[in-house]
């Protein structure tokens, strides 16, 4: 009896490490405040394509969100916010849609992004303009 507890407590432990070490954890904003851990690659897949799949008509990159492709378009296809940006007007709006921060360069608006919206240092802030 004692011997059998053991055993099935050694082997959850296992699975549960299994798990872990195969698993893809979905941490791509706005999931990082809530990463998503899929067992298998397939659901992380399809998570991704569903939830982090937004393409540009211009230039057919892909996006993980609909703000970033908003914010993609603007800052690469849009020739008003070039001239604007030459003027030296703020032009780089904050990536969360509700938050109304302009920042005058990409690396302020990563600052803010990190500090206000606690995105992860190591999120590849170029995705707006390059794409996943
Ligand atoms: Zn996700
Ligand atoms: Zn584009
Ligand atoms: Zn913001």
């Amino acid at each position: 009896m004692n011997k059998r507890k053991r055993e099935d407590e050694v082997s959850h432990i296992d699975s549960q490490r299994k798990v872990e070490d195969d698993g893809c954890v979905c941490n791509i904003p706005p999931c990082h405040l809530n990463p998503i851990l899929f067992k298998d690659y397939l659901a992380y897949e399809s998570h991704i394509t569903t939830n982090h799949t937004f393409i540009c008509q211009q230039c057919h990159r892909r996006f993980p969100s609909n703000s970033i492709l908003t914010l993609h378009i603007d800052e690469n296809h849009n020739p008003f916010l070039k001239i604007k940006q030459e003027r030296g007007d703020k032009v780089f709006r904050c990536i969360e849609s509700e938050c109304s921060k302009v920042c005058r360069t990409p690396k302020t608006r990563r600052l803010h992004m990190i500090e206000k919206h606690n995105y992860p240092k190591e999120f590849r802030f170029d995705v707006i303009n390059r794409g996943l």
